[in-house]
């Protein structure tokens, strides 16, 4: 049995619906969530991928940090993959995506230079206040490097597995590509570590 750990981000504006997909997704095997000092809410989910593969999410959530447009490195340091979302009644928030995107990239890419893939999630499409096209959604997605994008409403759970699980199999085709032998050097990615690294200047801790 082999596992692999990879960290998923979940970025975009305050209210979108970030933290209730995260708990919509995990809950059931929802292990802890704590604040961390850096800000983010940090969850876990293990899937069983394959007869012989586990596969271990962490999921960081970026939590009140919305208006720091400009995230500090530590949320993207070694992340395999992330979530933008923006909600379909508010198209400040749909137009500020491009922002989380190029922030992303400008802070993190795979070891080949690649940006890491990223999956565009339309969040809220139960509500009939709608007003962002799925028009502008596919072209903005398309333009900006999305993997894909996805209408999700986190409210009646459509389409919350079914992009995590788009997600993961994207970051899997590229780690086993990248690391045909499954030697990928392990990232720094444990929280603990990145949170005493961020105490110093924080203080107190998790
Ligand atoms: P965050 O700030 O991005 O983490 O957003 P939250 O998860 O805190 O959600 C903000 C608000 O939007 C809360 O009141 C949620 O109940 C609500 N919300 C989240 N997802 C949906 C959805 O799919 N549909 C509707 N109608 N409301 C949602
Ligand atoms: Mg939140």
């Amino acid at each position: 049995m082999t596992e692999q750990l990879l960290k998923i981000l979940i970025v975009g504006d305050g209210n979108v619906g970030k933290s209730s997909f995260v708990l919509r997704y995990v809950s059931g095997q929802f292990n802890r969530s704590y604040k961390m000092t850096v800000g983010v809410d940090f969850s876990v989910k293990v899937l069983q991928w394959s007869d012989r593969e586990k596969v271990r999410l962490h999921l960081w959530d970026i939590a009140g940090q919305e208006h720091f447009i400009s995230m500090t490195r530590i949320y993207y340091k070694g992340a395999l993959g992330c979530i933008v979302m923006f909600d379909v009644t508010n198209e400040s928030s749909f137009l500020k995506c491009r922002h989380w995107k190029q922030d992303l990239d400008n802070k993190v890419m795979l070891p080949n230079g690649d940006s890491i893939p990223c999956i565009l999630l339309a969040n809220k499409c139960d509500l009939a206040q709608r007003v962002v096209s799925s028009d502008s959604i596919d072209k903005f997605s398309k333009a900006n490097g999305f993997i894909t994008w996805m209408e999700t409403s986190v409210k009646d759970n459509k389409n919350v597995g079914e992009a995590m699980t788009r997600l993961v199999q994207q970051i899997l085709s590229i780690q086993s590509s990248l690391y045909p032998l499954n030697l990928r050097p392990e990232d720094s990615v444990n929280p603990q570590q990145d949170s005493e690294i961020n105490s110093n200047s924080a203080g107190g801790c998790c």
